[in-house]
């Protein structure tokens, strides 16, 4: 087998697994009742009718008393049904809680993902690991998940040979007559041999099984790659906005198939395809035969002891079907320890992911809430690199912001301006030097509360596929009047006046039919209005008017004091002619701010970058 991990032990693989039952049982625990209720009573039913029967056939085969079979016969019947009754109530319980379960399975990552630090979203690694766990569920169940089930086939393998062993073991203990020629089955060594005769096979059938499941763990990192080919390319069609990238470049054909094609991950000739049709299910066979080995021996076993006078032949029902369930048991005792091993790599992934730690530090002092709205800002000497990089975004930044005021970032691409408003939300923190909220290291603040005094509208924001309404507020409740207000300083009055149910009018079409589709533009402003309702202190638009036509941007700079208001308003942009109207404009290159000034100041100095930048765009306009 190629790619083949280190074990794990019995032993560290049931710490894993007992992790993931803590998960669940914190939760949601009615799972735990609901599977406990559902497993003893599958598990009880066969004996229950297996020893009721057993009395019947004896009664039958001995005295045949009328009264006594109509006893033995209502009772089975009363019992055959209750526990029918049972199994039909606990079972719906517990197919309810598990039904449910899968869908906290993804809110357990889900969760993670969003208490990652932000450095840490954006890293390859965590990707990987987030993208392998996604992988190891939809190819197999494995993972966090596929716990459930073994904790439902331990109840019930447990159970089962509880049960085997209180039916059976007066089979071990019931002599043959003594004048028998069979009297030496009576040997305390012979049911000892044959008891440890029978445990060999009822071990080896499930570890014969479990060999075949190794292929599983060991295929999956070799299989990482075909998987990842095969989610993107096979799903591809599922995201509207390719398709016309699709259609024009003949990605289908040019790009889709040749990769799908070269990788055969999931293709018949794939290495798990013949290891499915060579050594895994070689392994399956033979546990198979050993499985029908052991019942011959049961069988044979309990049939000479009745024959030779050890019990009725009712009893011989008893002990064969006892017997069976009892060694069906053990192999799916073992077999599920196995698979529990098995798992416990997949877990391993899993746990890696949600052990990711939070390495930004999380201070505790609150933002206080300044009715004045007095609070600055201050970039002393920052200087940052992206994690695992060694280049230098922003070098020696250093930048105070007035209360109230409007400060333009301009620079080409690049230069790090959103960068900059990345470190100031706290989204990184700083490599070296620091930022300061009134004289504090922003460090210090409450990660949520500092949050709070800044709106953004990022250049790739995201709108949900909502309510308008709540997609402004970011919340199902909310004021609509005030929503109303924001979409108009937003300038989308007209457009939402068209329409057709206002405020409740869905946003796209992914999960309502009568969802609008809306154009790039006008998702600006709804972010803009989204960021406006929030009503933060700080409001930092970056490339705010990139989507819009020039009438709309001329629209939102005349009511950019409305917009604005009393709040320090940060604006970026490349457009310079839209930057006129900030009080201060800080120019930044390479990651430095290489002037700073009003745009007067700024013009004027015509060996600066602001001029040279200012007169790139101007000349169009000019000539
Ligand atoms: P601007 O907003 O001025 O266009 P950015 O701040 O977006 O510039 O980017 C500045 C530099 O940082 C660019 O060279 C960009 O490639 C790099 N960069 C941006 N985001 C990341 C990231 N997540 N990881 C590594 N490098 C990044």
């Amino acid at each position: 087998m190629e790619n083949e991990k280190t074990k794990l032990t019995y032993g560290q693989s049931w710490k894993l697994n007992l992790r993931a039952w803590k998960i669940w049982w914190k939760l949601c625990p009615s799972i735990f009742y609901s599977t406990l209720a559902s497993s003893i009573v599958k598990a009880v039913t066969p004996y229950v009718t297996i020893f009721l029967s057993a009395q019947i056939i004896n009664e039958l085969a001995g005295s045949r008393r009328a009264e006594e079979l109509t006893k033995w016969v209502v009772l089975t019947l009363f019992c055959a049904a209750g526990c029918t009754l049972l199994q039909g109530v606990f079972s719906r319980w517990a197919n309810y809680e598990k039904t449910s379960a899968c869908h906290m399975d993804g809110q357990i990552y889900m969760k993670k993902m969003l208490s990652l630090d932000y450095a840490d979203v954006d890293r390859q690694a965590v990707f990987d690991l987030y993208s392998q766990i996604n992988q190891n569920t939809q190819w197999a169940g494995w993972g966090v998940n596929r716990t459930l089930d073994y904790f439902e086939e331990l109840v019930m393998a447990i159970v089962q040979v509880m049960g085997g062993i209180g039916l059976s073991i007066s089979l071990f203990l019931l002599k043959v007559p003594q004048e028998s020629s069979l009297a030496f089955v009576n040997h305390p060594l012979f049911a000892a041999g044959m008891v440890g005769f029978m445990l060999l096979i009822a071990i080896i059938a499930p570890l014969c099984s479990n060999q075949s499941n190794r292929y599983w763990v060991s295929y999956s990192s070799q299989a990482k790659l075909g998987n990842r080919f095969f989610s993107f390319f096979g799903f591809m069609c599922a995201y509207s906005e390719r398709m016309a990238d699709v259609r024009i470049y003949q990605q289908q054909e040019k790009v889709c198939k040749p990769y799908l094609e070269r990788d055969n991950s999931f293709k018949p000739g794939s290495d798990i395809s013949r290891y499915a049709k060579g050594p895994m299910g070689l392994w399956v066979a033979l546990s198979q035969c050993i499985t029908a080995l052991l019942t011959g021996v049961v069988y044979a076993f309990v049939c000479v002891k009745a024959w030779a006078g050890a019990f009725g032949v009712g009893s011989v029902t008893q002990y064969v079907g006892a017997i069976t369930q009892l060694f069906q048991g053990i192999s799916r005792l073992l077999q599920i320890i196995g698979e529990m091993r098995a798992n416990g790599e997949f877990l391993q992934t899993s746990f890696q992911f949600l052990d990711i730690p939070n390495r930004m530090y999380q201070g505790s002092l609150t933002t206080e809430k300044r009715s004045d709205r007095n609070y600055e800002v201050e970039f002393r000497d920052v200087s940052f690199r992206y994690p695992d990089t060694d280049q230098w975004v922003l070098r020696h930044v250093n930048i105070k912001f007035r209360v109230g005021s409007r400060l333009a970032v301009v620079g080409m691409n690049g230069s790090g301006k959103t960068t900059f408003i990345k470190l100031l939300c706290r989204l990184y923190d700083p490599t070296e030097g620091e930022i300061l909220l009134n004289g504090i290291n922003i460090r210090k603040y409450r990660y949520d509360e500092y949050i709070r005094i800044f709106s953004v509208v990022f250049q790739d924001f995201k709108l949900f596929a909502l309510p308008l309404g709540e997609n402004v507020a970011g919340s199902a409740e909310y004021d609509r009047e005030r929503v109303k207000k924001c979409l108009s300083d937003a300038g989308f009055s007209q457009r939402l006046e068209s329409l057709p149910k206002g405020l409740d009018t869905y946003l796209y079409k992914d999960l309502k039919e009568d969802g609008v589709d809306i154009s790039g533009g006008e998702a600006q402003k709804i972010a803009i209005a989204r960021a406006l309702y929030k009503d933060a202190p700080f409001i930092i638009l970056d490339e705010p008017t990139a989507a819009l036509d020039p009438i709309a941007e001329a629209e939102i700079y005349s009511r950019f004091n409305n917009i604005v208001t009393d709040k320090t308003a940060i604006y970026i942009s490349h457009r310079l002619s839209s930057c006129k109207f900030c009080d201060e404009i800080a120019v930044f290159h390479e990651g430095e701010i290489v002037q700073k000034g009003t745009h007067d100041e700024l013009v004027a100095d015509t060996a600066g970058k602001y001029y040279e930048l200012w007169n790139a765009q101007a000349q169009y306009y000019t000539e």
